[in-house]
């Protein structure tokens, strides 16, 4: 170390250790140097302005403000701040311990974790982080009580000296970081500022950033890059929907507009701040990964930080701020902590006090966003029993014909009719045919098009005596006029079994309320939800399907064919009746479809 030395140090043998740790292990983090550099020249100018607003000392009328300048040519990055300042014994008491044994502290709990993730956002890594990018770091400052400038340098072995400084300064601090090999990349203003605008975007005290290497804007007028009053702060009657708009835009870079926002501001005893916005899912592929900031006053942490927000919120996008989160612990520490519950089972509560709130009292706007909110909703529940709880009497659910019921409008809908079932068709293309079987009926079918919705309809199930079933599943006695059966029912049953090829086929002749349809085919339901759900997870459904073809005694083909005695005639109709029951409940094998088209053709030449 070079001239004008006024005091050496030296770190001592064993904490020297942790300066090629933070070189080198936080690699993956190293752009947090300039968050914790930046937030501590906030809190510096904070410290002042409080002492003003005390009295402590008389107010002047600086602007208080934090400047980032980048200077390629001297390969320095520097963070000043007009702020509360440092005399040479503060110095050496924050900046020589407390800060260096903080800084220990940090890499010791790094350096004994498992997992290197495990400190959330890399908080709490304090002054030393500059190291990550720094060869040499140089504090320049001067206390606000002082009347002397103080510079002190260390290098990247941990050896440090007071010097005798330059110049004079006015109160406040610069932070002089001399980049090294690892920190050639913020030699970039574009690098700067996407960092800055990662991290400090709603710091509480003006940013400014300056580029030494670049042109000088003519008229250039100063803009902080930081907005210093974040929405989430406002007290939510006094923001407009405006700007809630505006916000979500910002922060997540999206145009489509947000379906509405839920704004926490819990006081006492919980103290944290936030936005959540429910995007517009436009479709199904799309993302359902939302994106949840957390802030820890008004400093950006990370994204995401499963450990806080319960798992199925990080579907929502918005803002946290959670001043309170004891940040610089593990993850696992977080996870079983009592105040991270808290928050979680508040923002739950806010969550589904909104949706609830919507459903009563402005239903219809509620029904039209409802195939965006269903999968957030559905999938919530699943995985929170106290959301479920919460939510379930809000829960709607969409129907064939493209109204909207709860499960209690259905029950009351159907009445006694359906013996406690609820009907549900997952396609309605393919199964047109039961659907309109059923609205002839007038019997509601539930649109359930989506994978959560079998699983949710399962959830519903353990807690209540009605079933779900699918139209295929439960057709005979759903739409039975009477039973009945008749000595020519045998001789129907023999005559399908043959035509299909089929000697094990399951029969049942019933008189369906609808005429027009001649046969239908049943499943069993329990097998389907199991065989669909193998498929989910890939698996070989080698489950055999317990299907049913019922006959319907109502239909006037049927009545034909019992009383035809063309024993040819009646095994072709039959046949083709078996195709046709086929092709309305599912897509036909290859070896049916070739079948069924020489059957067709065969019976067309006949009509000429
Ligand atoms: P923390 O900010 O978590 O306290 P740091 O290691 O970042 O830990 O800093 C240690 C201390 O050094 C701070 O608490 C503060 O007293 C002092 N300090 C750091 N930067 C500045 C600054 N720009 N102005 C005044 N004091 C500072």
């Amino acid at each position: 170390m070079e001239e004008n030395v006024k005091q050496r140090g030296g770190i001592s043998v064993e904490t020297s250790h942790i300066f090629p740790v933070i070189k080198k292990w936080l690699y993956s983090e190293k752009e947090i140097f300039l968050r914790e550099l930046v937030s501590n020249a906030c809190d510096a100018v904070t410290k002042l302005k409080r002492l003003g607003s005390l009295g402590e000392i008389e107010e002047d009328s600086t602007d208080y403000r934090v400047d980032v300048t980048l200077d390629p040519a001297e390969k320095t990055l520097t963070v000043s701040d007009n702020g509360i300042g440092m005399t040479e014994d503060e110095v050496k008491k924050y900046i020589c311990q407390i800060a260096l044994s903080g800084a220990l502290d940090f890499v010791e709990k790094y350096e004994g974790g498992d997992d290197k993730n495990g400190i959330i956002g890399h908080f709490g890594l304090g002054f030393y982080s500059a190291f990550m990018v720094a060869d040499q770091v140089k504090v320049i400052t001067r206390g606000f009580r002082s009347g002397e400038t103080v510079t002190w340098q260390c290098d990247e072995n941990g050896d440090y000296a007071f010097i005798e400084s330059e110049s004079e300064r006015e109160r406040g601090t610069d932070i002089i970081l001399y980049l090294g090999k690892e920190g050639q990349e913020y030699l970039s203003s574009a690098k700067i500022k996407e960092v800055l605008e990662k991290y400090c975007s709603f710091m509480p005290i003006p940013i400014y950033f300056t580029d030494f290497g670049a042109e000088k804007k003519e008229d250039g007028e100063e803009t902080p890059i930081n907005d210093v009053n974040p929405l989430w702060q406002k007290n939510p009657s006094e923001a407009t929907e405006e700007e809630y708009k505006d916000f979500y835009t910002k922060v997540f870079r999206d145009y489509r507009e947000p379906l509405f926002q839920i704004h926490i501001n819990a006081d006492y005893p919980l103290n944290f701040k936030g936005i959540l916005y429910f995007p517009k899912i436009a479709s199904e592929y799309d993302s359902l990964e939302g994106q949840v900031k957390l802030y820890y006053n008004q400093v950006f942490v990370a994204d995401n930080i499963k450990e806080v927000i319960p798992e199925y919120l990080l579907m929502l996008r918005g803002v946290l701020d959670c001043p309170e989160l004891p940040l610089n612990v593990s993850r696992s520490y977080l996870q079983n902590s009592g105040y991270v519950a808290k928050i979680s089972a508040h923002i739950i509560k806010k969550v589904a006090d909104k949706l609830n709130g919507m459903y009563r009292n402005d239903r219809e706007n509620y029904e039209k966003l409802w195939r965006d909110l269903k999968i957030f909703v559905e999938y919530g529940s699943l995985r929170d029993r106290k959301f479920h709880d919460r939510i379930k009497g809000a829960v709607i659910f969409e129907k064939t014909d493209g109204t909207f019921l709860t499960i209690d409008e259905y029950k009351e809908a159907v009445g006694e009719r359906t013996d406690k079932k609820c009907y549900y068709a997952t396609d309605p293309v393919t199964q047109a045919q039961y659907i309109s079987m059923f609205e002839n009926a007038d019997i509601p079918v539930l649109l359930l098009d989506k994978v959560v919705d079998t699983q949710y309809i399962s959830l519903l199930e353990q807690e209540d005596e009605w079933k779900f079933l699918r139209i295929d599943a439960d057709v005979a006695k759903a739409l039975r006029e009477g039973e009945n059966a008749d000595q020519e029912d045998a001789l129907l049953e023999n005559i399908f079994r043959s035509a299909s090829g089929d000697e094990q086929l399951a029969l049942r002749v019933t008189a369906l309320k609808d005429p027009t349809v001649p046969a239908v085919l049943n499943c069993s339901e329990e097998q389907r939800r199991m065989s669909d759900m193998m498929k989910m997870y890939g698996m070989q459904g080698g489950m055999p399907n317990e299907t049913t073809l019922i006959l319907n005694r109502q239909n006037t083909l049927v009545s034909k064919l019992i009383a035809s005695d063309d024993e040819d005639a009646k095994k072709r109709v039959a046949g083709q009746i078996y195709m046709l029951a086929l092709l309305s409940q599912r897509q036909l094998t290859a070896q049916e479809l070739k079948r069924f088209l020489a059957d067709s053709y065969a019976g067309l030449e006949k009509e000429l």
